[in-house]
């Protein structure tokens, strides 16, 4: 078999893509959580994983360094699926991409200061509304944002909206869908592409059947 290198996303789309792995009869030969390693074997010869922060996954994939990734959509329009296939929508860590603040008047300032770690997306979107905003990069928390007073509004996940919810905050406008997707290096995809197709269908597969 043609080794197969598959760099997965930390956290919680790892949690739910290991099921669809193991579906497509790929198993990693030791509890990944309980491991502070970065790389695993699997059941499958030649077949292994990285496990790595869900921005760097992209770039793994691009440079051809991994085959195939498990990557959410909002990193890859964040930063662009250059030299990348996207065959698949694992259906996973479903969540949106909102637009928060304490209040919807928070949104009507002349020129709110948006706190993200989205600063393309968020810049786009205000934008295409003709809406002129100062956006504040960072890198985490962004609900703190407007509690201390460092932006009126902020671009970040949402799922439950229990975070928003808990620092006193509200979902002010949705700006996309977001789940995760594999993606695969197009060299790969030619050099590889028995592997990678069978794999794809069987990921396909497991996806549906988990719908
Ligand atoms: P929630 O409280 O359920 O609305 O989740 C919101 C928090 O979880 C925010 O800090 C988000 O950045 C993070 N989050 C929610 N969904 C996802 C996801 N699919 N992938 C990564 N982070 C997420």
């Amino acid at each position: 078999m043609t080794d197969l290198t598959i760099a997965l996303s930390k956290g919680r789309i790892l949690k739910d893509t290991l099921p669809l792995l193991a579906q497509a009869g790929i198993e990693p030969l030791e509890d990944i959580s309980k491991s502070r390693k970065l790389i695993f074997e699997t059941n499958q010869p030649g077949v292994r994983l990285l496990v790595i922060r869900t921005t760097d996954v992209p770039v793994y994939v691009q440079q051809g360094a991994a085959d195939l990734g498990v990557s959410g959509k909002d990193v890859l329009v964040e930063n662009g699926a250059f030299n990348l296939y996207e065959p698949l929508d694992l259906n996973i860590a479903r969540c949106r991409l909102a637009v928060a603040g304490k209040s919807p008047e928070c949104l009507q300032k002349s020129r709110p200061r948006v706190a993200t770690k989205y600063v393309n997306i968020a810049r786009r979107w205000f934008a295409e509304k003709g809406q002129q905003v100062d956006i504040i990069k960072l890198y985490g928390s962004m609900e703190l944002g407007p509690l201390v007073g460092l932006s009126d509004i902020i671009v970040d996940l949402v799922d439950t909206g229990n975070t928003l919810r808990a620092n006193g905050l509200q979902p002010l406008e949705d700006i996309m869908e977001i789940s995760s997707r594999l993606v695969v290096n197009q060299a790969a995809m030619k050099t590889k592409h028995a592997e990678i197709g069978k794999l794809v269908d069987q990921l396909a597969a497991a996806v549906e059947a988990a719908k």
